[in-house]
């Protein structure tokens, strides 16, 4: 109930999740980085912004891969998720200050993922008082100009 609150854009979302067929992370990892909102690639991992994010500065890491189980990462894909989770932690800090993170994996529907089949991490910034960094009743047509934005100053910030 608070995260539709807060959030109210996410309900297009979960409309919208199950009559894409295609799989939005791999459609991302393919297209310019502007237009998937790609912020970093690595080699076997990229991060890209939540298109419906639960804050400013919502990010996922995910591999390139099409995979499915958590447990089906490579070592290789494990460790440069995480090592791109940490960057990204410094970017979101440099740009935005936040007093704190959530990182975490949704495996499944029930957890909360709505992408259930291509598996990915997800890096939110907090803030006391979250919603006073975003209106509760933030327009969602406003925000692909917003996240283009937040895109590019997260790539800039990039620290390696
Ligand atoms: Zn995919």
């Amino acid at each position: 109930m608070t995260e539709q609150l807060w959030a109210p854009w996410r309900l297009e979302y979960i409309k919208r999740a199950d009559e894409d067929p295609g799989c939005i992370f791999c459609a991302a990892a393919e297209a310019a980085d502007e237009a998937g909102l790609v912020v970093r690639r690595g080699e076997r991992a990229f991060v890209l912004l939540n298109k419906f994010p639960y804050a400013s500065g919502h990010v996922m890491v995910a591999p390139y891969r099409h995979v499915a189980r958590f447990g089906e990462l490579l070592d290789e894909e494990a460790l440069e998720l995480h090592r791109l989770a940490q960057q990204t932690l410094d970017a979101l800090t440099a740009v935005y200050s936040p007093q704190g993170y959530n990182l975490g994996w949704n495996l499944g529907r029930i957890a909360g993922a709505g992408v259930v089949d291509h598996v990915h991490l997800h890096v939110v910034p907090r803030w006391a008082g979250d919603t006073n960094f975003m209106p509760v009743l933030a327009d969602v047509k406003v925000l692909p100009e917003h996240l283009i934005e937040t895109r590019r100053r997260l790539a800039a910030a990039w620290p390696v």
